[in-house]
């Protein structure tokens, strides 16, 4: 318990006492007395809060509404109920505090990935400091059982990493000399030396505690619609309240000391409170529970939406499959088979396109700027250059089409690079990709859940495209697209689905980002290490295993299972209170008590939401 938690335990323990003390005492005045001092001290901060909100003119909150129940209590000579209102009241604020503090602790479990300290050599020797005080191109040096504090290259030894507390996923990496290492995860065999390539507040660590704190700012429908209801619902319960105390003596003739009592039960089954605290209370535990798994939302909002997700495309390249292309067949025409590779792979040579990567590794080609000039890298088709004064076009179909030039189709699985020289074909080579070892599972989860449609988008040619659409049984697949072809064929789909439903796009992040910012949820992934990754999506996942979206939607829904039971279990029994209220059956205790259980019942069940 925090130190306010315990100072509203004391005053309400010796609130309570005196509230006996009052009650056991006959006498008139000192019992009297009694009553004032306990209501006092535990209400006075209500009463303090609904006065500043009468002075500035601002809406009337459930303070104001605490304030006027009891001072009407009061009035009508019902002082136990007077100070029981606000004793329970602040039983159900303490309540409410500790549950916040728990699922925030529960998230802070996830981030205790957070390193308290990073040991840096400097002048030959070895210095304990704040991951924050090291320097971008210092070494640190980390031991066995160590976090790993800071972004990093390895310079000296070789170890295994433990990235479950990024990932969700024990999975244990191997880690040598020129290897990337990344702040949060667990170096667990040898001692290595790293050469730091980030500072601490630009670290993948800083990202994800950044992104998870300011995650409840971005409100979901279902909160903003509770904020919205509360600012009109407060005053219209006033004046109900007010019309319920004079109406009836006015009218009926009844006698005012029982209408104002009937007035005062409906003010306290009208406290909202066990709405305002329960919906954002599940969604913080929802987002905590998705981050334990590796899984980052970077708002309610997009929990919520999540739950209705209804067609998931993907990005083949990268996403579906691995992105790690190899060369599989030469065939060279026109020239020799020698010089199509030599001119086709420096021309490759710059670019970072994992086709590219391949040729290069193929051909053990180093980059030679000397070489070659007019680079260009035309996005969704390939790369035109001139190569030791050599026209060059590497690339696919679409980019030998576009220059009027013919070439074989081979009748081999995998992507065909096509090569002509000074508008010659030259041939071709066919590189292969790997699909992704979870990938089938994944778009089989997605099914059973009874997704509308898995759909992937690719760049790549068509036979290519639909052997792996079959492979993994997705149920539609769009291929020879260029970049901004995935936007449009996006939000041909998000134009055609039923309205309420959502489209999610999945992508690596790095040349996918207009598609996953035009898609109602961008979903990217591979978030360990790439801030691309972080930075232009919705929701991350932090490592590329595509079953987390299956995942992401469990929760997702689970959240709002439970938010949608606190929000008409509380109305339910609230609007049974009133009617019994009505009637004249039910009085201030059955209100209190009423008030304060479907708040504490509500709060217990948000706080499912944090177990998966
Ligand atoms: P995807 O949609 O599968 O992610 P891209 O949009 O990156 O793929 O690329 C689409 C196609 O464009 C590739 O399949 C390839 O045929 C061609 N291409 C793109 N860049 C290059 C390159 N550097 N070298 C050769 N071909 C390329
Ligand atoms: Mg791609």
């Amino acid at each position: 318990m925090t130190k306010k938690q315990k100072k509203i335990l004391a005053r309400i323990i010796a609130s309570a006492a005196l509230l006996l003390l009052a009650t056991i005492v006959k006498d008139g005045v000192f019992s009297f007395a009694l009553f004032v001092s306990s209501y006092l001290l535990i209400g006075y901060d209500i009463l303090i809060k609904a006065g500043k909100n009468i002075m500035s003119m601002s809406l009337l909150d459930e303070n104001f509404l605490m304030a006027i129940a009891t001072v009407c209590a009061f009035i009508i000579k019902e002082y136990p109920e007077a100070s029981a209102i606000m004793l329970f009241y602040q039983i159900g604020e303490l309540f409410q505090s500790i549950a916040l503090g728990k699922s925030r602790k529960s998230i802070k479990e996830l981030m205790d990935i957070c390193p308290d300290t990073a040991t840096v050599i400097r002048d030959g020797k070895e210095t304990e400091v704040s991951p924050d005080e090291v320097a971008i191109g210092e070494t640190i040096i980390i031991r066995p059982g160590e976090k790993i504090p800071l972004d990093a290259v390895v310079t000296e030894g070789f170890t295994s990493v433990d990235t479950a507390a990024l990932t969700g996923e024990s999975m244990p990496q191997d880690i040598s000399v020129n290897d990337r290492i990344v702040s949060g995860t667990v170096n667990l065999s040898g001692v290595i030396k790293a050469e730091v390539k980030s500072e601490f507040s630009d670290s993948t660590v800083s990202k994800i505690l950044e992104l998870v704190e300011s995650s409840t700012e971005k409100k979901s429908k279902s909160e903003n619609f509770i904020t919205r209801f509360a600012h009109f619902y407060t005053p219209i319960v006033v004046v109900l309240a007010l019309l319920l105390a004079v109406v009836p003596p006015l009218l009926l003739g009844d006698s005012f000391s029982s209408s104002v009592y009937t007035a005062i039960v409906f003010l306290v089954v009208s406290c909202p409170c066990a709405l305002v605290i329960s919906v954002p209370l599940s969604f913080f535990g929802g987002i905590g529970a998705a981050s334990k798994k590796g899984i980052l939302i970077k708002g309610s909002v997009y929990l919520e939406k999540m739950s209705s997700v209804k067609n998931i495309i993907f990005d083949k390249t990268g996403t579906l499959t691995e992105g790690k292309f190899s060369v599989t067949e030469v065939h060279s025409e026109n020239y020799s088979q020698e010089e199509m590779l030599r001119l086709a792979s420096l021309a490759e040579a710059m670019s970072i396109h994992p086709i590219a990567l391949s040729i290069i590794a193929y051909t053990k080609t180093e980059p030679d700027e000397s070489r070659v000039k007019n680079l260009e890298e035309i996005s969704g088709m390939g790369i035109s250059a001139s190569v030791d004064g050599r026209n060059v076009l590497v690339g696919n179909e679409k980019l030998m089409q576009r220059q009027g030039i013919t070439y074989s189709a081979p009748n081999m699985p995998g992507t065909t690079v096509h090569v002509a020289i000074d508008s010659i074909y030259a041939g071709y080579i066919t590189v292969s990709d790997k699909i992704k070892s979870t990938s089938k599972q994944a778009v089989k989860m997605l099914e059973d859940m009874g997704i509308g449609d898995t759909i992937m988008l690719t760049g790549d040619n068509k036979k290519t495209a639909d052997a792996i659409g079959r492979e993994l049984s997705i149920s539609k697949v769009y291929s020879q697209l260029l970049p901004q072809d995935k936007v449009k064929v996006t939000e041909e789909i998000i134009e055609k689905q039923e309205k309420g439903s959502v489209t999610a796009f999945c992508g690596d992040g790095i040349n996918d980002a207009p598609v996953l910012a035009r898609a109602d949820i961008g979903i990217s992934m591979g978030a360990m290490g790439s801030d691309a990754a972080i930075e232009a999506s919705d929701i991350v996942l932090m490592d590329d295993d595509l079953r987390k979206i299956a995942k992401a939607i469990k929760i997702s829904k689970k959240t709002m299972r439970i938010v949608k039971q606190n929000i008409s279990f509380s109305l339910i029994v609230k609007i049974g209170v009133l009617l019994l209220g009505a009637l004249k059956i039910a009085n201030i205790w059955l209100a209190v008590f009423s008030d304060v259980g479907v708040m504490v019942i509500a709060v217990l069940n948000s706080m499912r939401c944090l177990k998966d």
